[in-house]
């Protein structure tokens, strides 16, 4: 069996500094709770795969006993391209379910990196403890020279075990960063420094065994469902966008759409007249822009500007990442299906703005 430990557990140094029976800490109750990625896969010929034994070495870490006491719960063993919402909303029932009980004091997901932010940001929103939960995931498998599984699962167990993670919301642990679930998106294919949360830099870091917060997302919010709409799709504007992709998607029956569009949330004109037809049929169309920075905003009245949008019945998110719409607007429709009722969940800040506009 391929195994951390090949090596000789004595003679590996994962560069942490824990001193044997010293650690100062009490120990906290972790669940490790593993989905599957490339943490849990090896080489096979020329390509990755999973390994049906990848997950049980996630806790396979000898330091990883003496700062906490974790248990491990295999949920799946899926590279998460095969991730869905309906595990994720599985996933955030066993969560709480877990946490509800005082037997555990925060929990560890590992998963893949692909989809690691949609599923971060779902437990985010929905999940009903304030208990630390951290996902945590490796860009090298285990097969791999300096794979970077264990050291991520060290550094996560050690952020689920801080007192100063309680209340955070769930956050993302990798390569020592401590990242919102709401703001973290991958940004390299390949290299392990891969997640960042552009424009606004992580919460905090893991150094030499301590948990350091710089700040606090002020941003967060909760969507408390048990239900949620799972036909919600995302269209990418482009160019010369004449509308036809948009309302081909409308007519395949999907509940919601969420439009990438450009800079501050702008459209072709084409496009914003099939919005128009789409809102009118009940179906929310939410904006988002292809720029990871900044927020969308009405500020542009020409034809498929931001405020031209908004008239058409559009709703903008404020959130520019266009992942992280679809998400929220899966649990929002849970909720409600009415248009207006779903606006108040996108546009947080800009609603005073508009009636000037509009008006
Ligand atoms: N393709 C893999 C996955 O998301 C990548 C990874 O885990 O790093 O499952």
């Amino acid at each position: 069996m391929v195994s951390w430990l090949d090596s000789g557990s004595e003679k590996r140094d994962i560069g942490i500094n824990l001193r044997k029976g010293e650690s100062g800490m009490d120990k906290k109750r972790i669940i490790i709770i593993s989905t599957g990625g490339t943490i849990a896969m090896v080489k096979k010929g020329r390509t990755v795969v999973p390994f049906d034994k990848g997950n049980a070495l996630v806790t396979d870490i000898p330091e990883l006993h003496e700062i906490a006491d974790v248990e491990l719960y295999e949920f799946s063993n899926i590279p998460s391209p095969q991730m869905t919402p309906r595990l994720m909303l599985e996933l955030a029932k066993k969560i709480d379910e877990f946490l509800e009980k005082d037997d555990y004091d925060g929990a560890v997901i590992t998963h893949g990196t692909d989809t690691l932010e949609e599923t971060a940001y779902f437990l985010d929103l929905i999940l009903r403890t304030e208990k630390p939960v951290v996902l945590t995931a490796s860009m090298r498998n285990i097969s791999e020279l300096s794979t970077d599984g264990p050291r991520n699962v060290l550094s996560s167990v050690l952020v689920a075990s801080s007192d100063s993670s309680y209340g955070m919301g769930v956050v993302v642990c990798l390569n020592d960063e401590i990242h919102a679930a709401r703001e973290v998106t991958k940004t390299y294919t390949s290299n392990v420094a891969t997640f960042d949360s552009p424009g606004y830099g992580p919460l905090g870091v893991v150094d030499e065994n301590n948990v350091i917060y710089f700040r606090k997302s002020l941003t967060r919010e909760k969507i408390i469902t048990d239900k949620i709409e799972e036909r919600v799709a995302v269209v990418k504007a482009f160019t010369g966008d004449d509308g036809a992709i948009l309302r081909a998607v409308h007519n395949m029956g999907y509940k919601g759409i969420v439009l990438e569009g450009f800079g501050r949330g702008n459209v072709p004109p084409e496009a914003a007249q099939a919005v128009e037809e789409i809102v009118k049929s009940g179906v929310p169309v939410v904006i988002t822009s292809r720029c990871f920075k900044g927020r969308v905003y009405p500020i542009y009245g020409y034809a498929g500007g931001g405020a031209d949008l908004r008239r058409k019945g559009a709703i903008l998110s404020e959130h520019p990442l266009s992942q992280k719409a679809r998400i929220k607007l899966m649990l929002v429709l849970g909720i409600t299906s009415d248009i207006e009722e779903i606006r108040k969940y996108f546009e947080i800040h800009i609603g005073g703005m508009m009636s000037e506009i509009e008006h």
